[in-house]
């Protein structure tokens, strides 16, 4: 095992407030937390990293939700609607016909705006009442603007989002309209959506919340939390690996945080890390470039194409925390095509559990890895899905069975019933193999 230690000595600097402080991952610079909004290095301009002058243990968390786990976040309590608590579903079919020893979803689509992203939200806009800003921002595929819309509404602060034209789900497009976000339509991907709102940011016009904000990482840091401490209940064990799917690489660098913290506490043994494990689409993988290639940062793809749209990302920005902590666990990262996502998103659907496309990649992905041999059937696997099923409403539809016409008349419908009971399975089936 790698180092796994937090880099810098765990003392608060001159500059820290309330044991809380910023840190570059590149040179070490600190910097105060809360005296204006800083977003990377002053210094170098490489990523920052929340820090604290103690470390968490499981003992130190009570209470429900995000906020259970205020000894390992910068403030007590935030605008909460609320988030987190989400179910860690068995899925028994699913886990045999993979063939692992368990198999558990950590289903983050339950949470208030149907995404993880509001775990980061609640942490970031309490973030942003501290700085005393009137005006946040965020460029999204979807899913980070509904969170910011709803969150910077509850907190009554003027919200804009900038989405890539035609290339966000409905349901998500929806949500952001409804909590009362300004939308604005780039013409161009999310990449250049997030070159613009960094830079509306240097320009102090709004601040930004996409997961370049340390401070939402520290929010999604709980999903992590909440993984071991689930399934530890039930198994008595921690898992052997969680797989997720990866965009901006926010939640596998959020997930790596807390381990370590955990394993600086001192309740995680740096044997019982989960191995950190990211799935990307086929037309979107840099990060999977990356490991198999041994970088130190990811390429930037110009070109990418998937129906995973959370996860169409070609410039990775949490690339630089994110890759060390799949290397340091013994993870590893994987490729997967959409024909075998929407397959994942069905598999799923059928025991109930209903995910967005990108969500499915993780368990595409573990499916990948079983059928290499680099999972091995003995492990204990978590499988992150991040979205909920109805914030791609298309793309359910597509991936689901046909709706049948029938007339208005009961025995019409029972003579329909009778005759596809066996015609019908046997079409459906034959129509997933195509
Ligand atoms: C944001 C998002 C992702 C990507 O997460 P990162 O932390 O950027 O890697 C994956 N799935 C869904 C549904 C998302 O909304
Ligand atoms: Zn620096």
């Amino acid at each position: 095992m790698a180092d796994l230690e937090l880099p810098t000595a765990n003392s608060a600097p001159e500059c820290a407030e309330d044991g809380v402080w910023l840190a570059c991952i590149e040179c070490g610079a600190v910097h105060a937390p809360y005296e204006g909004p800083v977003y990377t290095c002053p210094d170098c301009d490489s990523l920052l990293e929340v820090r604290y002058d103690s470390y968490p243990t499981f003992d130190d968390f009570s209470g429900r939700g995000v906020w259970r786990y205020a000894a390992a976040l910068p403030f007590d309590e935030g605008v909460s609607l609320p988030e987190g608590d989400t179910p860690l579903h068995r899925v028994p079919r699913l886990e045999a016909d993979v063939g692992v020893r368990n198999l558990r979803i950590k289903h983050e689509g339950m949470n208030p705006t149907g995404s993880f992203k509001d775990r980061g939200m609640t942490v970031g806009v309490r973030v942003a009442q501290e700085l005393g800003v009137d005006r946040l921002a965020c460029a999204s595929t979807g899913n980070t603007s509904a969170a910011l819309a709803a969150y910077g509404g509850r907190a009554d602060l003027e919200t804009l989002v900038l989405l890539p034209a035609g290339k966000v789900a409905a349901g998500k497009v929806a949500q952001a309209a409804l909590h009362g976000a300004r939308i604005l339509e780039v013409d161009g991907n999310f990449d250049a959506c997030l070159d613009r709102v960094q830079d509306l940011a240097d320009r102090g016009e709004a601040y930004l919340l996409n997961s370049l904000n340390p401070f939402r990482l520290e929010g999604q840091k709980t999903i992590g939390f909440e993984i071991l401490e689930g399934f530890y209940a039930d198994e008595g064990r921690f898992p052997d690996r969680v797989v997720l799917p990866v965009g901006n690489a926010g939640n596998t660098a959020a997930l790596y945080k807390c381990f370590r913290e955990l394993v600086r506490g001192g309740d995680l043994a740096p044997g019982d890390v989960p191995k950190l494990t990211g799935v990307q689409a086929e037309g979107a993988a840099p990060m999977v470039e990356a490991i198999e290639e041994d970088l130190d940062d990811t390429r930037r793809w110009e070109e990418v194409e998937t129906r995973a749209t959370a996860i169409r990302i070609g410039n990775p920005v949490n690339a630089p925390k994110a890759l060390p902590g799949i290397r340091e666990t013994g993870g590893t990262a994987v490729a997967v095509s959409d024909e075998a996502i929407t397959r994942a998103q069905r598999d799923l659907a059928e025991e109930g559990v209903g995910v967005e496309p990108a969500s499915a990649a993780s368990v595409a992905g573990l499916r990948e890895l079983r059928d290499r041999g680099v999972v091995d059937d003995g492990e204990d696997v978590v499988c992150l899905t991040t979205g909920h099923l109805l914030k791609d409403p298309e793309a359910a539809a597509e991936a689901g069975s046909e709706p049948e016409p029938v007339p208005n008349d009961t025995d019409a419908i029972l003579a329909h019933l009778a005759g596809k009971s066996v015609g019908g399975g046997l079409l459906g089936r034959l129509r997933r193999l195509l």
